[in-house]
């Protein structure tokens, strides 16, 4: 199956706002094995907007499409769709309901415009939309001899478009596939090594084609790995899946944090409170950053940290930051510190960052290189900062 994306809206085609949802549903198509032939940017106006989709419909099986769906006059996907149906816009009761529903667990009054949003042309169905008010379009395919592909509108607001493809169109287009079956993943989170560093330690993994098709993505360091499944059962998916994740595991051992929705954070609150760690954070250079990273932390609320950032700064030489982390530690009655320095440069202008756990007995140092740009850098350190906690309190070796 061909599919073509369409990014909606006049703050793309004007270059305020980088349109990111069409990366992430091609993407996500990829892992379909649905190849992705085009990806158009289109302004708020219906002649454009019926351009856009008749062309897109001739040449692919789907298109996916985002934004314009709100209930403001220059949302105009609805209009646009029914333009290229060559029907009329109906009110769907179920979709009003929906949205009268959402205002009223708001709390909030519905204008007369948000009826707008429950109208869909007349031979499309409704997209649920469970986080946000406008509902998604389902514009169905239409026969030889003039086939046309089938379209799918979501609202342009990333979380809400997330969560519709998830419910809603990726069980479509799984359907859709003429071998029919179902698909499942599995993801593991890894920190430690980059990504192309990652890939090389696994075997010949990662090349498209395979089954399961690995995928393999970075943010802020941390790298994620997708093991993807097509089968007849979700049981058969499972059973694809265990092998490879078993290589991976045994290829990356420690590098391994975690699994599916798990942040490093997460993984390294449920490390410390295993083994019943009360953690003083002192910060200087990364301003808050860990604090804040742990403080969000799923489990935070049971958990025995004790985060907080000292804002004075710690110093750029390790022997000072420890003596400060030991005065927090004490201070705070916790067990463990994890300090973070302040930035010094060295004769070459490569900026270094220590870092240190320290608890009664031991002080276990790092001085990290500060690559990257931006804030960017920052989170990195703060992110090797939390994992060696992590790994002090898994009881593994530090990462030289
Ligand atoms: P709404 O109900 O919010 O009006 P909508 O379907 O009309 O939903 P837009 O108004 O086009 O969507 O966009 C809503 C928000 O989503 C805006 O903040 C916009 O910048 C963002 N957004 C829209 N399209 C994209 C995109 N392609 N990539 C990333 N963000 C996007």
């Amino acid at each position: 199956m061909k599919a073509e994306i369409l990014a909606i809206g006049d703050e793309l085609t004007t270059g305020q706002r980088l349109d990111t949802n069409s990366r992430w549903l091609s993407r996500e198509l990829g892992l379909l094995g649905v190849v992705v032939c085009g990806h158009t940017t289109v302004p708020d106006t219906v002649a454009d907007g019926v351009r856009a989709f008749a062309a897109a419909r001739e040449r692919a099986d789907i298109v996916l499409a985002t934004g314009g769906l709100g209930p403001t006059a220059d949302d105009l996907t609805r209009e646009v769709l029914a333009e290229v149906a060559g029907e009329p816009l109906e009110l769907v009761p179920k979709a009003l309901q929906a949205i009268e529903a959402m205002f009223a667990a708001r709390g909030r009054a519905m204008t007369d415009n948000n009826r707008l949003q429950a109208m869909l042309p007349r031979s499309a169905a409704m997209i649920p939309n469970p986080t946000g008010t406008a509902p998604g379009i389902d514009l169905p395919a239409t026969p030889a001899p003039r086939p046309l592909g089938r379209v799918f509108a979501l609202p342009g607001v990333p979380s809400e478009m997330f969560r519709m493809w998830a419910d809603s169109v990726q069980p479509a287009i799984l359907a859709m596939a003429p071998d029919g079956g179902t698909m499942q993943f599995r993801v593991l989170k890894c920190f430690g090594a980059g990504e192309s560093a990652i890939e090389a330690m696994l075997p010949d993994l990662i090349r498209r084609g395979r089954d399961p098709l690995v995928g393999i993505t970075a943010h802020e360091a941390t790298i994620t790995l997708r093991i993807a499944a097509r089968s007849a059962s979700d049981e058969a998916c499972r059973a694809a899946i265990a092998p490879v994740e078993a290589t991976i595991r045994e290829c990356l051992g420690d590098l391994v944090f975690g699994e599916q929705a798990d942040e490093l954070e997460d993984a390294t609150v449920r490390f410390c409170q295993t083994s019943g760690l009360r953690v003083a954070v002192v910060e200087g250079a990364t301003q808050g950053r860990v604090a804040t990273l742990l403080a969000e932390a799923d489990g935070r609320q049971e958990t025995c940290v004790f985060a907080g950032a000292n804002q004075r700064g710690t110093g750029t030489a390790c022997g000072d930051m420890v003596e400060t982390a030991q005065a927090c530690r004490r201070e705070l009655q916790a067990n463990v510190a994890l300090a973070v320095g302040d930035l010094s440069s060295d004769a070459e202008g490569r900026e270094w960052l220590p870092i240190a756990i320290v608890t009664d007995e031991t002080v276990s140092r790092h001085e990290h290189l500060l690559g990257g740009a931006g804030s960017l850098r920052l989170s990195r350190a703060a992110k090797t900062a939390l994992d060696m906690l992590r790994r002090h309190a898994a009881g593994l070796p530090p990462l030289t």
